[in-house]
Protein backbone atom coordinates (compact mmCIF):
# COMPACT_ATOMS: atom_id res chain seq x y z
CA UNK A 1 0.00 0.00 0.00
CA UNK A 2 1.00 3.76 -0.83
CA UNK A 3 1.02 5.10 2.74
CA UNK A 4 3.46 7.70 3.41
CA UNK A 5 3.07 6.82 7.07
CA UNK A 6 3.06 2.92 7.03
CA UNK A 7 6.51 3.52 5.41
CA UNK A 8 8.00 5.69 8.11
CA UNK A 9 6.55 2.94 10.55
CA UNK A 10 8.30 0.37 8.65
CA UNK A 11 11.70 2.80 8.65
CA UNK A 12 11.52 2.79 4.32
CA UNK A 13 11.16 7.00 4.96
CA UNK A 14 13.36 8.32 7.75
CA UNK A 15 11.52 10.24 10.77
CA UNK A 16 12.54 11.98 14.26
CA UNK A 17 11.13 9.32 16.60
CA UNK A 18 9.68 10.91 19.70
CA UNK A 19 8.02 6.90 21.29
CA UNK A 20 7.48 3.84 20.24
CA UNK A 21 5.99 0.54 21.12
CA UNK A 22 4.17 -2.41 20.07
CA UNK A 23 0.71 -0.38 19.04
CA UNK A 24 2.13 3.07 18.08
CA UNK A 25 4.73 5.03 17.06
CA UNK A 26 5.13 8.85 17.57
CA UNK A 27 7.74 11.39 15.51
CA UNK A 28 8.06 14.51 14.99
CA UNK A 29 6.12 16.49 12.07
CA UNK A 30 8.20 17.53 9.48
CA UNK A 31 6.61 21.05 9.03
CA UNK A 32 6.03 22.01 13.18
CA UNK A 33 3.03 24.20 13.71
CA UNK A 34 4.13 24.46 17.53
CA UNK A 35 7.02 24.65 19.26
CA UNK A 36 6.50 20.54 20.23
CA UNK A 37 4.18 19.07 17.25
CA UNK A 38 4.30 15.51 17.69
CA UNK A 39 2.75 12.82 15.34
CA UNK A 40 1.18 9.42 16.92
CA UNK A 41 0.20 6.90 14.57
CA UNK A 42 -1.14 3.32 15.13
CA UNK A 43 1.14 0.39 13.91
CA UNK A 44 -2.00 -0.32 11.41
CA UNK A 45 -3.16 1.10 8.32
CA UNK A 46 -6.73 2.74 9.70
CA UNK A 47 -7.21 5.57 7.02
CA UNK A 48 -9.15 8.24 9.85
CA UNK A 49 -11.09 8.38 12.56
CA UNK A 50 -14.14 7.30 9.86
CA UNK A 51 -11.75 3.85 9.91
CA UNK A 52 -11.98 3.45 13.79
CA UNK A 53 -14.18 0.13 14.60
CA UNK A 54 -14.54 -2.01 17.71
CA UNK A 55 -11.51 -4.04 15.80
CA UNK A 56 -9.07 -1.67 15.87
CA UNK A 57 -9.90 0.79 18.87
CA UNK A 58 -7.57 -0.74 20.59
CA UNK A 59 -4.62 1.03 18.67
CA UNK A 60 -6.55 4.67 19.57
CA UNK A 61 -6.63 3.52 23.05
CA UNK A 62 -3.02 3.19 22.79
CA UNK A 63 -2.13 6.00 21.35
CA UNK A 64 -3.70 8.09 24.15
CA UNK A 65 -2.57 6.01 26.98
CA UNK A 66 0.81 6.76 25.63
CA UNK A 67 -0.01 11.01 25.74
CA UNK A 68 0.61 11.82 28.79
CA UNK A 69 4.15 10.00 28.80
CA UNK A 70 4.64 11.84 25.70
CA UNK A 71 4.10 15.32 26.56
CA UNK A 72 5.91 15.12 30.02
CA UNK A 73 8.98 13.91 28.37
CA UNK A 74 8.39 16.92 25.58
CA UNK A 75 8.16 19.49 28.70
CA UNK A 76 4.44 20.00 28.37
CA UNK A 77 3.51 20.37 31.83
CA UNK A 78 1.50 23.82 31.04
CA UNK A 79 -0.52 21.49 28.80
CA UNK A 80 -0.97 20.88 25.10
CA UNK A 81 -3.20 20.34 21.99
CA UNK A 82 -4.04 17.14 20.64
CA UNK A 83 -5.72 17.47 17.38
CA UNK A 84 -6.99 15.12 14.33
CA UNK A 85 -8.20 16.03 10.89
CA UNK A 86 -10.21 13.79 8.94
CA UNK A 87 -11.36 13.49 5.68
CA UNK A 88 -11.70 16.64 2.73
CA UNK A 89 -13.52 18.93 5.30
CA UNK A 90 -11.41 17.93 8.23
CA UNK A 91 -8.06 18.77 5.53
CA UNK A 92 -6.95 15.43 6.21
CA UNK A 93 -3.63 14.87 3.89
CA UNK A 94 -2.25 12.31 4.94
CA UNK A 95 -4.60 8.98 4.74
CA UNK A 96 -3.26 7.45 7.73
CA UNK A 97 -5.00 8.02 11.38
CA UNK A 98 -2.62 10.33 12.89
CA UNK A 99 -2.97 12.75 16.16
CA UNK A 100 -0.83 15.80 16.39
CA UNK A 101 0.36 16.82 19.71
CA UNK A 102 1.21 20.19 20.07
CA UNK A 103 2.42 22.39 23.14
CA UNK A 104 5.40 24.41 24.14
CA UNK A 105 3.75 28.01 24.09
CA UNK A 106 -0.14 29.25 24.64
CA UNK A 107 -1.92 28.05 21.45
CA UNK A 108 -4.37 29.68 19.30
CA UNK A 109 -8.10 29.40 20.62
CA UNK A 110 -9.43 29.47 17.74
CA UNK A 111 -9.74 26.22 16.60
CA UNK A 112 -11.68 26.03 13.11
P1 LIG B 1 -2.86 16.17 8.34
O1 LIG B 1 -2.94 17.43 7.53
O2 LIG B 1 -3.12 14.96 7.49
O3 LIG B 1 -3.69 16.19 9.58
O4 LIG B 1 -1.38 16.09 8.87
C1 LIG B 1 -0.33 15.52 8.16
C2 LIG B 1 0.93 16.01 8.82
O5 LIG B 1 2.00 15.21 8.36
C3 LIG B 1 1.28 17.46 8.49
O6 LIG B 1 1.35 18.22 9.69
C4 LIG B 1 2.61 17.35 7.78
O7 LIG B 1 3.50 18.40 8.11
C5 LIG B 1 3.13 16.01 8.24
N1 LIG B 1 4.00 15.34 7.28
C6 LIG B 1 3.77 15.22 5.94
N2 LIG B 1 4.76 14.50 5.38
C7 LIG B 1 5.62 14.18 6.39
C8 LIG B 1 6.85 13.45 6.43
O8 LIG B 1 7.35 12.94 5.43
N3 LIG B 1 7.46 13.33 7.64
C9 LIG B 1 6.94 13.88 8.78
N4 LIG B 1 7.63 13.70 9.92
N5 LIG B 1 5.78 14.58 8.77
C10 LIG B 1 5.13 14.72 7.59
ZN1 LIG C 1 -0.77 3.63 6.44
Amino acid sequence: MDCLFCKIIAGEIPSAKVYENEWIYAFRDIAPQAPVHVLIVPKTHICCADGITADNSLYVAKIFEAIPAIAKAEGLANGYRIVNNCGEDGCQTVKHLHFHLMGGQKLTEKMA
